[in-house]
């Protein structure tokens, strides 16, 4: 039976276009799916019921997924709350400390090129009378630790930098990052949902207190992510959801078992797999990017290309219509540096933070590999854009 739906997912998959916009999110690999199956139907207590084997086994394979994902970031599992993802883990990490917090400390640093949840989550403490820095970035997008160090004040209560950029790659300096934090006494959360499986993380060497996981971009279903919270030194934080106080009452709510499951199955392939699998995507990035320059030599890379994820590029096609490019490569999920395409015409916050003039932002694509990424799909890809770059106009603007 898992068998069987693990393969016709995969088979479907085949019809479907190249994918190669693994930082939007990533398949389920079925591995994942079959340890989460028995789950839903014969294993599918509630685990937080303490008064029967149903619910005891359900709260042992939580368990077991709790290890496995505390594993892959050097944590305890007693460390890991479980959210619905990264964007909930943020709220958690930023507004929970900020809410404990209130009165005594009330600044935090973060820096431009986070992902929305972190600043709409800023934006949000902001109105409510909590103050901001956002440092900026240098032209590689990475932040200059000296400009962390720089913002920090004796009323500054966190400073949250991301692992890895969604649309860009580009790898922040954590461990430097976590040693000025250490020494000022100051909270750092990082947003890991990019980063979490593909680099290694190590919550002790870069003295994380907060780090925000997703499982949908590590080969586990969406709707499952966590929040790591540092128990020596405590780190506290207030609750958002009222309830049952599961998860040590940082997180009430019942704990989807099977997405749980699926969780820590994912990070456990990852702890298996991340080295080998990052040379196998870098050696496809090179081999893709290598390409891509002899047919258009124009092409800028955006985001620094050492301190960067393995599977991403973000590449500037200098007088090619990005949208009308990815509209003709409609045999290729992609996704665009603008948002031409919806309500808003802004070209991408992190493409102008690192320096981008907004005509090339708009012809800028996002190229993301991943594990089911083939040698034969890279090469599709080249040759797709072979064929359609020359024939597309220079953008509108
Ligand atoms: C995808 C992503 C998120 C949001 O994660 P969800 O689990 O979808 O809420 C946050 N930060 C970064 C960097 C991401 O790539």
């Amino acid at each position: 039976m898992a068998a069987t739906i693990a393969e016709e997912v995969s088979q479907t998959s085949q019809k479907r276009p190249v994918y190669m916009d693994y930082q939007a999110t990533t398949p389920t690999d079925p591995r994942v799916l079959e340890a989460m199956l028995p789950w839903f139907t014969e294993q599918f207590g509630n685990p937080h019921s303490r008064s029967h084997s149903v619910g005891w086994q359900a709260e042992e394979a939580v368990e077991g997924a709790r290890r496995q994902v505390a594993s892959l970031i050097g944590a305890d599992p007693r460390e890991i709350v479980f959210t619905s993802g990264a964007t909930e883990a943020g709220n958690l990490a930023l507004k929970g400390a900020a809410y404990y917090h209130r009165g005594r400390k009330d600044h935090i640093v973060t820096c431009v090129t986070e992902h929305k949840c972190i600043v709409e989550t800023v934006a949000q403490l902001e109105r409510e009378g909590f103050s901001a820095t956002v440092v900026p970035v240098g032209t590689s997008g990475r932040v200059y630790p000296q400009a962390i160090a720089d913002a920090i004040t004796p009323r500054t209560l966190m400073v949250s930098v991301m692992a890895a950029n969604h649309e860009i790659g580009v790898l922040q300096p954590l461990s430097e990052i976590g040693r000025i934090c250490r020494e000022r006494d100051v909270l750092f959360h990082t947003d890991a949902a990019q980063a979490f499986g593909k680099i290694p993380i190590d919550v002790g060497s870069m003295a994380l207190d907060l780090v925000s996981l997703s499982g949908h971009k590590v080969y586990a279903p969406m709707g499952i992510g966590a929040l790591y919270v540092r128990r020596r030194p405590r780190v506290r934080i207030a609750p958002l959801f009222s309830g049952g106080g599961q998860e040590r009452g940082m997180r009430s709510g019942t704990l989807p078992t099977p997405l749980c499951v699926g969780f820590g199955a994912a990070a456990e392939i990852a702890a298996r797999e991340m080295d080998d699998e990052a040379e196998r995507l870098r050696g496809l990035r090179d081999r893709f990017l290598s390409a891509v320059q002899l047919i258009a030599p124009d092409v800028r890379i955006n985001g620094d290309m050492e301190h960067r994820l393995p599977g991403n590029l973000n590449l500037s096609f200098v007088g090619v219509d990005g949208e009308g490019l990815m509209a003709r490569l409609s045999d290729i999920a992609l996704s665009s540096g603008s948002a031409c395409t919806s309500a808003s015409l802004e070209p991408s916050y992190v493409l102008h933070a690192i320096g981008v003039e907004d005509e090339l932002a708009h012809n800028s694509i996002r190229f993301g590999f991943g594990r089911f990424t083939t040698d034969e799909e890279v090469d599709f890809a080249v040759r797709r854009i072979a064929e359609e770059i020359s024939g597309i106009s220079s953008c509108r603007s």
